[in-house]
């Protein structure tokens, strides 16, 4: 049989092998959409009648398998009864797929994800191409849902399941060699070797991967269901289950079903029909595309930066420059003398070691990164980027002595928080060539990155601070040089207001508390302590005069009695071994006040925001909120969350509390934007 059928092409070779390669049309990257699906079953149809030797499944595409389901179809769905019907469709064929009779393998090169990964485990071998772009993960619970093409059946049934709940729980993608050591592919092989050693398993049979021993103790009854419980411990501790109950329904199903394939298949079609219901998918499947449009801004290959020379090697700076590193580009650290130098080494060596696994890559890291207290790596960088202290007559002193130095194409940008572009430009012959880099503090934890533009940036500027984001793995968010950018400006309000209740005599406990409850990864109060009340306090003091934000005085003597958060062991709460020591018994209050107070800040400045074009859309908005400050991911940002609960009625509220708190909570003319 040889064929094209749509995105499905056939070929069966001299040796009776029937290749079978998935090579979508109009699109760049394989998904398994519900056409793809009804075309490989009737594929089937066909080949059964004529059995080959064996097949092999792979991709027609230059880079990458399949990278999942089609999440849009998701969408697409309205009821449970609907979830179902589609679910059970894609579990039935790959049913068919591992009911084969004859042997089955899956060739992955490049990304495998999710319904990728499902179909290559109804394979009887899988062989996975050992290069840096493979990745084979099963990412579901990232969207709110689990494996359901019998991905959670197999993938437990096949690997020691400690390793096929990271895998599930996590989302993250393994390498090659990774998922071969787990046994979740058979063989991990290089390029060259790929395409025999497919055939070796093909044609010759060989045992089939089974769970190994360990595996199946731990599957066992009763250490399955205390395992499980011990999980959802683990857990509850990042992802609180009212608002993320698929990992605990990955835990459930396994827990009571596992041992039972026909009963544990239907609870995992059944438990992703229920999953799905609801606006928490539909939200975390919006920030997965509000991700993929962050990650496509720029053009990655129109610049490519070696060097990057980063000026001052504090905080900001030195950690600037490991990660750099980290990402394989050549990094010159200067900063006024050695000694400042020391602890930013110290902390890069600490990145590497987390960060890289073999020795020959951390050493690598290491020579990639280059102390300079003269500034030689001026002349040679591709980057330049100024992170030393928020002084305006310093950072013009840098620019007069390095802009004649530096390549006629490299980039120069500036890390600063606070102080307006157009005042730093000043003393730049070309002011269009300053633009803004604004990393957050922790950087290698924070994924956003805002490119800041002034009126007088000039786009290609733009394009290449951009690219260069882009090659350092950060989500680039453009925004308009103004105080605070966007995303300072979002959270300081907001913390504003924790202080202000914290006045009021309200416990941090109960703040945070109610910050967590409605999503956020870590509520306001410890927020603060862990970014330094010091910075808090400069940031607010910066802020203050442009959005008439009145900074609560007693944050000041927070500062004065050198109570500056989790670095100094003490601020509003107190600290052991880098953890707050919270008390469990304090008067929660109002909870839904409290949080209603908090929540109403961050939307009215969001809203404040749009109407001023800080951002060029809702969108990005939305985006650059969730990922800089981690807003809600579920609620899919304060745009969409406002949309969904219903605009007039927040605005309602706010009018309310404008009564009875005060002018802060005055709506922002924003608003109106939303209904358009
Ligand atoms: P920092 O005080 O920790 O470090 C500043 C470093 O610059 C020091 O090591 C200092 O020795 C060095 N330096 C000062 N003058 C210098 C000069 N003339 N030449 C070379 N080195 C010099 O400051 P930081 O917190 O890292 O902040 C740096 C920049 O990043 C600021 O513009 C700040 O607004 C911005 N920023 C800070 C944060 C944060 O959370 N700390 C977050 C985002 C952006």
């Amino acid at each position: 049989m040889n064929g094209n059928t749509g995105d499905w092409q056939s070929h069966r070779d001299d040796d009776g092998i029937l290749w079978l390669i998935l090579d979508q049309q109009n699109t760049g990257t394989n998904v398994l959409s519900i056409s793809v699906l009804e075309q490989l079953d009737s594929l089937l149809d066909e080949i059964s009648q004529d059995l080959p030797r064996a097949i092999v499944f792979r991709s027609g595409k230059s880079r990458g398998f399949i990278a999942g389901a089609d999440v849009n179809e998701f969408l697409q769905v309205k009821t449970t009864q609907e979830a179902l019907i589609m679910i059970k469709r894609g579990q039935k064929l790959f049913s068919r797929i591992a009911a084969l009779k004859c042997p089955t393998v899956a060739m992955i090169e490049g990304f495998c994800m999710g319904g990728g990964t499902e179909l290559a485990l109804a394979c009887d071998y899988r062989v996975a191409l050992d290069d840096a772009a493979t990745r084979i993960g099963l990412p579901e619970v990232k969207l709110g849902i689990h494996p359901a093409y019998g991905g959670l059946v197999r993938a437990t049934t096949l690997i020691n399941p400690l390793k096929s709940m990271d895998l599930m729980l996590t989302g993250r993608g393994l390498t090659a060699r990774a998922a071969c050591a787990i046994g979740l592919v058979d063989s991990a092989q290089p390029q060259r070797q790929m395409e025999r050693a497919v055939r070796q398993f093909a044609l010759t049979e060989p045992r089939r991967q089974r769970m190994p021993f360990v595996g199946k103790l731990l599957s066992l009854p009763g250490i399955r269901h205390a395992l499980a419980e011990y999980m959802k411990k683990q857990v509850a501790r990042k992802a609180p289950r009212q608002h993320y109950p698929a990992p605990y329904a990955i835990l459930d199903v396994w827990a009571t079903h596992y041992g039972n394939h026909k009963r544990m298949m239907e609870e995992e079609a059944n438990s992703v029909a229920r999953l799905i219901q609801g606006d928490k998918v539909r939200n975390l499947i919006r920030v997965f595309f509000l991700q993929t449009r962050l990650k496509g801004l720029g053009d990655k290959q129109s610049f490519i930066p070696r060097h990057v020379h980063v000026i001052g090697a504090g905080t900001m700076g030195g950690d600037i420059a490991a990660w750099c590193a980290l990402r394989g580009l050549t990094v010159t650290l200067q900063d006024r003398e050695a000694k400042y130098l020391s602890n930013a080494f110290k902390r890069a060596h600490q990145l590497f070691g987390k960060r890289l696994k073999t020795t020959r890559e951390r050493n690598a890291a290491i020579d990639r990164l280059i102390p300079d207290i003269d500034g030689d790596g001026v002349s040679r960088a591709d980057v330049i980027i100024e992170a030393i202290y928020e002084n305006v007559e310093a950072k013009h002193a840098i620019y007069r002595d390095i802009e004649a130095r530096m390549k006629p194409d490299a980039v120069l940008a500036t890390n600063t928080s606070s102080i307006p572009l157009e005042t730093l430009t000043t003393v730049l012959k070309q002011p269009e060539r300053l633009v803004g880099i604004h990393f957050f503090n922790p950087v290698a934890m924070m994924p956003l990155v805002e490119i800041v533009a002034a009126k007088s940036t000039s786009e290609k500027a733009l394009q290449q601070a951009t690219a260069f984001t882009q090659h350092i793995g950060k989500l680039p968010l453009p925004v308009k040089s103004s105080p605070g950018f966007l995303v300072n400006r979002i959270l300081m309000p907001y913390l504003v207001e924790a202080f202000t209740l914290y006045e009021e005599g309200v416990a941090p406990e109960a703040i945070d508390k109610a910050a967590t409850d409605f999503g956020m990864p870590m509520g306001p109060v410890e927020l603060a302590d862990t970014v330094g009340l010091d910075i808090c306090l400069s940031v607010a003091q910066n802020l203050a005069e442009a959005y008439g934000i009145k900074v609560p005085p007693g944050l000041n003597q927070f500062v004065e009695a050198k109570r500056l958060g989790k670095k100094s062991g003490r601020g509003f709460y107190q600290y052991k071994n880098g953890k707050a020591l919270k008390d469990k018994d304090v008067d929660l209050g109002d909870q839904k006040l409290i949080q209603n107070r908090l929540v109403f800040r961050f939307l009215n400045e969001a809203a404040a925001c749009l109407q001023e074009e800080i951002v060029a859309d809702r969108d990005l908005l939305d985006a650059g909120i969730i990922f800089g400050t981690g807003f809600a991911p579920f609620r899919g940002g304060p745009m969409n969350y406002s949309l969904n609960q219903g605009v007039e009625s927040i605005l309602a509220s706010m009018s309310d509390y404008q009564g009875r708190f005060g002018e802060r909570f005055k709506p922002a003319a924003g608003w109106s934007l939303l209904g358009e």
